[in-house]
């Protein structure tokens, strides 16, 4: 699959041109109400704690496409230490 980049986030998903482009979120996040919100209208997409050091920072949600975050100067992807602590994977629908 074609790796796709972008300095931000796009409006559209350059694979199927959907505007359905959520951020993604890797690992344990704070919640709150707001986020609960952003993440049920779809503007935030939970990754969970499956990160390698090379991950998309968007994503489309109609053909699941992930976006890489475009860097000026080129960096290692082998920073793990500065990955989130990842703990118990949080449960978006309790009960
Ligand atoms: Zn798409």
């Amino acid at each position: 699959m074609r790796r796709y980049e972008a300095f931000r986030k796009p409006v559209r998903c350059p694979h199927c041109q959907a505007e359905q482009i959520g951020t993604l979120l890797y690992g344990m996040p704070v919640f709150s109400p707001d986020l609960e919100a952003r993440v049920k209208s779809g503007e935030i997409i939970l990754a969970g704690c499956s990160m390698t050091g090379d991950d998309p920072a968007w994503q489309c949600k109609i053909c699941g496409t992930g976006i890489y975050r475009k860097s000026r100067k080129t960096e290692p992807a082998t920073h793990r230490n500065d990955l989130p602590e990842c703990g118990e994977r949080y449960n978006l629908n309790p009960g």
